[in-house]
């Protein structure tokens, strides 16, 4: 069985002292490929480098979090646009909206996104999207590039069964994550889980975050690895009345067309 962690934060600092060692645990776990989030312009920069010495396993997004969008101005962009013309650098993102936390400014978030939105539509890659309580304005926003984007996530759904079907009029595909086994705060996703068709379904860890809540033995750092993504892909596979097989299936398959990654391998052996 063979899975695919669209979202792995692999730069962040927690993993400095054993990331090689993480990739390996996480490839011995049957999870093949990984998606490296850039969440910075400098992040993006270490995901683009990352994925370019684990060719074939890891691939990068390269964007601005909305946490950080104070920091994206027209240089930013530039910066961006020229890691997006590396093959491994898959996707625009992880960008979007944050109104829970508003660490950047509300304008300074749409405009950021904006930006983005039209970064990918020009480069034609997809967008790993991010969206906290920001519901009604990120719609808008993608609403108006909808039709020019080639595909777009929403990363870590947590949201309501009218959030979702939104997200799915839209022709969003939608990411999951260990926040499906927390059986507190995830258990209205169980029953939202049977109503994404399984072409625009993709599973994520968001490691070192969102440790799903019921893992046994509880790794005793805290940290989330990529390696529990099969624990979170057979909760995922229950919910939805699949084996795991099926999901593991189904799931690395869509992520792999999504984000065109055997043209990357194409792109690295000629
Ligand atoms: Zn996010």
């Amino acid at each position: 069985m063979q899975w695919l962690d669209i979202g792995v934060n692999l730069t962040h600092r927690s993993f400095d002292a054993d990331r090689e060692q993480v990739i390996e645990r996480a490839s011995a776990a049957g999870v093949s490929s990984m998606i490296v989030t850039g969440a910075d312009l400098e992040s993006s920069r270490a995901a683009a480098e990352l994925a370019r010495t684990h060719a074939g396993i890891l691939f990068a997004t390269a964007g601005v979090h909305p946490h950080h969008a104070a920091t994206l101005e027209a240089p930013t962009i530039e910066a961006l646009r020229e890691l997006l013309a590396q093959s491994q650098v898959v996707a625009v993102g992880e960008c979007g909206l944050d109104y829970y936390r508003n660490f950047a400014p509300r304008p300074a978030q749409r405009h950021a996104f904006e930006s983005q939105l039209r970064l990918a539509a020009e480069t034609g890659r997809p967008v790993f999207l991010h969206q906290r309580e920001a519901h009604a304005d990120f719609v808008a926003l993608l609403r108006d590039f909808r039709s020019s984007l080639s595909g777009a996530v929403a990363h870590c759904f947590t949201g309501t069964a009218e959030e979702l079907e939104t997200y799915l009029e839209l022709g969003l595909s939608i990411g999951i994550t260990g926040w499906f086994c927390d059986e507190r705060r995830g258990a209205h996703l169980h029953a939202l889980v049977r109503r994404i068709p399984p072409e625009r379904l993709m599973l994520e860890t968001d490691a070192p975050y969102l440790m799903p809540r019921n893992l046994k033995p509880r790794p005793s750092n805290h940290r989330n690895e990529p390696m529990f993504l099969p624990h979170i892909g057979a909760a995922v596979a229950q919910a939805r009345g699949e084996t795991a097989e099926f999901c593991a299936a189904h799931t690395s398959a869509h992520a792999r067309a999504f984000f065109h990654l055997d043209a990357v391998a194409q792109a690295w052996t000629s």
